[in-house]
């Protein structure tokens, strides 16, 4: 594999986030030779090969030059650089690109019953969590001193063990905050997925490939919601359609053989379809009503 002109992208090896990776990457037309069992996976179609790693490791493999692109959740990265800036070093990736999937958010829960009047409440108590840098950056942007007790894992039982009075821990459902008698009492960091590069200069080659790339992200991401709608309707109704038809900008409209009044309209809808939207369409006189799913979308 040539460094020179094959991309290494970094990827969670087996975790929440890895099937979503390899899924954006399928749609964006990589195949890969090999499983995600092997530490490394060549494209097979694109010069592009990926390396399966822990989370944790992907802002450094890509800060340090190993790999030149990473998908991974800002709350790592986030960290990672807070960590860095606290020690006086320089955080050094770029993030590319937001991603739909990996939600969830970084969140102060104490245990319920316990009453909560803002950061303030935080003064002098014990916080548990696996995020020291971020909890620590929160704490001086509110101005309150508090205890971090750096944990690895099982945040959410320590003040059940007596180890804390309170966590700082990632939050999507909330059920396992509700499994163990926390409250959700503030969010520190909003995060989802993003797609970062390394900060040197590449050759040519790759930047055209990373180019490409995004490009196709952007496409997946435009689609998931998209619908290719077909109706035929009469031409005084057009404005009414127009405005009913969710997320559209130019529909194309198309005259009918035979008939003087009524044009067929072709329109990509980048929201979703309800049922609703189609009766109000029907509503308005629209007719042979086709909702069609889009692959692709290249703009
Ligand atoms: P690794 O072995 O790679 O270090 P991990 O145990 O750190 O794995 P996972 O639990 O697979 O990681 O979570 C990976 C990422 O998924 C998180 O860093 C976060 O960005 C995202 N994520 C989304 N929802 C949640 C959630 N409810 N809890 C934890 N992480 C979540
Ligand atoms: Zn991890």
């Amino acid at each position: 594999m040539d460094k020179a002109t094959r991309l290494k992208l970094a990827v969670q090896k087996s975790g929440r986030l890895t099937d979503h990776s390899l899924d954006i990457l399928g749609r964006c037309g990589l195949k890969l030779a090999r499983g995600k069992d092997q530490l490394i996976a060549s494209g097979l179609n694109m010069p592009l090969d990926v390396l399966f790693v822990r989370d944790d490791d992907i802002p450094d493999l890509v800060q340090e030059d190993v790999c030149d692109l990473g998908l991974v959740g800002l709350n790592v990265l986030e960290e990672r650089r807070l960590d860095l800036e606290s020690r006086g070093k320089k955080a050094d990736f770029q993030v590319l690109r937001a991603l739909d999937f990996g939600r969830c958010r970084l969140s102060l829960a104490i245990p319920q019953g316990e009453s909560w009047e803002g950061p303030k409440s935080l003064q002098g108590r014990r916080i548990a969590t696996t995020y020291p840098a971020t909890l620590a950056h929160y704490l001086a942007k509110h101005g309150v001193e508090a205890h971090i007790v750096t944990l690895s894992g099982a945040v959410e039982i320590a003040p059940r063990l007596g180890r804390a009075d309170l966590i700082c821990d990632l939050v999507s459902s909330g059920s396992t905050l509700q499994a163990n008698h926390l409250r959700e009492v503030e969010v520190v960091l909003e995060s989802q997925v993003v797609m970062i590069r390394t900060p040197v200069p590449l050759p040519a080659v790759k930047e055209e490939w990373i180019e490409r790339l995004l490009l196709r992200i952007d496409g997946v991401e435009q689609v998931r919601e998209s619908k290719y709608i077909m109706l035929h309707a009469p031409r005084s109704a057009l404005p009414r359609i127009r405005e009913l038809l969710p997320g559209s900008e130019f529909p194309t409209i198309i005259p009918l053989e035979g008939s003087a009044d009524r044009v067929a309209v072709h329109a990509v809808c980048r929201e979703t379809v309800f049922w609703e939207t189609l009766e109000s369409l029907k509503a308005a006189g629209a007719s042979a009503i086709l909702v069609l799913p889009v692959e692709k979308m290249l703009n």
